[in-house]
């Protein structure tokens, strides 16, 4: 008898488990008349604030748009530069030059995956306005020290922690401090699969600092400052709506419980897989696990034979920034990033979601198993 296969990722597990309380929100917002901009959106507004540990949050339509206005929210433009690492997809990246700025790719440490502090202080020049960490996978940045040096030339610090909602490190005094509450504006996205995902798009920048909520606030509705009364350029449509707002108050209430299965599980993988020829997967207490990544020198012959035995899997992400089709131009050739450019070529990432069961995980680790011996 052949396993059943296991799917890369199982979001219908994950609300049947929590269906009659989603469908209780639901009938709220229905029955309340009101659909954008309410009282479940302020609500949640302040819950995830209150969870990252931050004063304010501004929801907007998704994580794109929440990178995007917090970029126009600090008056970033033409002439400036923003440093950031090339290996999470085009999502930041793309923010940047929606704006006019010009992204300046630096290259990541190779067993966190995350900007390598000293790359950072090699690209700053006279133009640097900002950093802009990703909190890849699930893991922080070294936030300590690229707020030491932004602190030291007067840069803002930007986090993309689209895949880091209760994600955290220490801070100097040792107290732990989630994603969300080391940048000047950090970003969220609640994309279905994220960690803490809406039944659609949504997203949110978290701060303390009120300027900066107002402005966002402004931009996120056409730049109005009070009805039909435009006070910003640069203002588009980008509103968290009701229903989503009152879906994700019920799963903010479930994160802490499944970042901590997220974390059993790779606890569990990493049990199964120590002695094969694999790199892992650098585990640190506050890692949440977005994404299981491996790293392997036969990673698309392991692809392969993970496919035909049913496990999906999938690469994180296969093309740097800097080497994308439409990127040509962002003065950075190939050969510029080799820690990013090895890394794309080697990472998979395993199925890894709270609803696994131990015996799937087997299954998983077994199939990688029969391939590296
Ligand atoms: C998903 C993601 C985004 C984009 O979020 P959307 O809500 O899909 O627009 C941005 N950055 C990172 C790192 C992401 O993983």
């Amino acid at each position: 008898m052949s396993a059943q296969p296991i799917k890369f990722g199982d979001l219908k597990r994950q609300h049947d488990a929590i269906r009659t309380e989603i469908d209780a929100a639901i009938t709220r917002v229905l029955a309340s008349g009101w659909y954008i901009l309410g009282q479940e959106v302020g609500a949640f507004e302040q819950e995830f604030a209150d969870y990252c540990g931050v004063a304010y949050g501004v929801g907007v339509a998704s994580g794109a748009d929440a990178l995007y206005l917090a970029l126009t929210a600090l008056d970033v433009g033409p002439g400036d530069e923003i440093i950031t690492a090339a290996n999470a997809c085009m999502y930041q990246t793309a923010a940047i030059v929606q704006t006019g700025v010009r992204p300046v790719l630096v290259d990541v440490d190779p067993t966190t995956y995350n900007l390598d502090p000293p790359a950072i202080e090699a690209a700053l020049t006279p133009r640097t306005r900002a950093i802009l960490p990703v909190h890849l996978y699930g893991r922080l940045a070294d936030m300590p020290a690229i707020n030491a040096i932004a602190e030291r030339h007067g840069l803002a610090v930007i986090e993309d922690a689209a895949q880091a909602h209760g994600a955290w490190i220490v801070d100097a005094a040792n107290r732990p401090r989630r994603a969300g509450a080391w940048g000047t504006l950090a970003c969220f996205s609640f994309y279905p699969s994220k960690n803490l995902g809406a039944l659609g798009d949504g997203g949110m920048v978290v701060t303390n600092n009120a300027a900066l909520v107002e402005r966002l606030r402004r931009l996120r509705q056409y730049g109005w400052g009070s009805k039909y009364v435009t006070v910003e350029v640069g203002g588009r449509n980008s509103r968290l709506d009701e229903l989503q707002a009152a879906i994700l108050r019920v799963k903010l209430r479930h994160l802490e419980c499944w970042n901590a299965a997220r974390r059993e599980r790779a606890a569990w993988y990493a049990e199964l897989l120590t002695s094969a020829p694999l790199m892992l997967p650098a585990d640190a207490p506050g890692h949440v696990y977005h994404l299981y990544v491996i790293a392997s020198d036969r990673r698309d012959d392991l692809r392969s034979h993970l496919t035909a035995e049913g496990i999906g899997c999938d690469i994180h992400y296969p093309i740097p920034a800097h080497l994308q089709p439409a990127y040509a131009d962002l003065g950075c050739r190939p050969g510029a990033l080799p820690q990013t450019e090895q890394l794309a070529g080697r990472i998979l990432s395993l199925p890894l979601y709270p609803e696994l069961t131990r015996a799937e995980v087997e299954q998983v680790a077994a199939a990688v198993r029969t391939f590296t011996g």
